[in-house]
């Protein structure tokens, strides 16, 4: 067994990980998961430690899911969201965290419409930068708790088809799972209209499709996204209804799946647009489990971020 231990400061995106790393990253995570079930359910590994939790853009799971994840490490917390911070009158972002590092912050996970804003911040402040999430660049706890969810459900991904079907151009949990399917071994599909599926997404190493039926026939998991309109100026469809006509996930385009496969999404859904809403309740969705997993992934990263190590978690005395 590998001996690498942790080493990073900050988790900015997936591009940069290498595999040993995310292995260290997926163990932590199935340890905090096993503490998520006992009667009490805190560990102390934070205790003494401030997470603030910037989130500029909107969020429910990722912000809630950190929240928790802080609070079951007994970190304090703070969350500030964008119309409750001083950047409407005018501040900087790099204004606004260095204030929140002279505050005595330990760490900060950073939501922002800006790509390269984590990176940024996490060059400019000595205390860990998680990314929750920049602009449609990356959204590593993410991936990490979409793969974390395939590996319960499929064992290892090598070889493992997994098709992301829906709005990939302007999807940073694309990229995110594009980098990190890819390292892990799988096959990636990514689907769609051909606005919003360019070919350009070949150099990631993925198959490109524009005809569906091809992109599920035989895949082990498909990842639905929603149509990101925030991030779009143009038009890429000719309407909501012919999208979900050609591209959304029915239960005729289902059958074309392996009879094992799984369903996933990140959230928000859009029922009825990119997802039939059967199908999103359906026993081979598995959209809830993907949301717990987010709570020991992100127990895991800002574990690991603060500087602990892989033994500490078995040593660590509920409390
Ligand atoms: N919640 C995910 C994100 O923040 C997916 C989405 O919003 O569609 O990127």
């Amino acid at each position: 067994m590998s001996t690498q231990t942790w080493t990073k400061k900050d988790l900015v995106g997936i591009e940069h990980l290498n595999r040993e790393e995310l292995e260290i990253i997926f163990r932590t995570t199935s340890a905090f998961k096993g503490t998520l079930t006992r009667n009490v359910k805190k560990v102390p590994a934070l205790r003494g430690k401030t997470v603030v939790n910037l989130f500029l853009e909107p969020s429910t799971r990722t912000r809630v899911a950190f929240e928790m994840a802080a609070k079951r490490l007994s970190a304090d917390v703070v969350t500030i969201t964008a119309s409750a911070s001083s950047l409407v009158k005018g501040e900087t972002l790099r204004d606004t965290a260095q204030n929140i590092r002279a505050l005595n912050a330990d760490l900060l996970v950073l939501r922002h419409s800006a790509p390269g804003s984590a990176a940024y911040l996490a060059r400019i402040l000595d205390i860990p930068v998680i990314n929750g999430g920049d602009g449609a660049h990356e959204h590593p706890t993410q991936a990490l708790l979409d793969c974390f969810t395939m590996r319960e459900h499929l064992g290892d991904l090598t070889g493992k088809k997994v098709t992301i079907l829906g709005d990939i151009l302007f999807s940073r949990v694309a990229r995110s799972n594009i980098w990190l399917l890819g390292k892990l071994g799988a096959k990636v599909t990514v689907a769609g209209p051909s606005t919003l599926v360019p070919d350009t997404f070949t150099h990631m190493g993925v198959t490109v499709s524009h005809n569906l039926p091809e992109a599920l026939a035989d895949a082990d998991a498909v990842m639905l996204l929603r149509i990101q309109h925030e991030r779009q100026t143009a038009t890429h469809f000719p309407s909501l209804g012919e999208y979900t006509g050609m591209f959304g996930l029915n239960q005729a385009r289902a059958a074309l799946l392996k009879p094992e496969a799984i369903i996933m999404h990140p959230g928000p859904i859009n029922r009825g647009v990119e997802i039939d809403s059967n199908l999103a309740d359906s026993s081979r969705s598995v959209i809830l489990e993907q949301v717990t997993n987010g709570i020991a992934t992100r127990m895991a990263v800002l574990y690991l971020c603060s500087g602990g190590g892989p033994d500490l978690i078995s040593k660590q005395e509920s409390k």
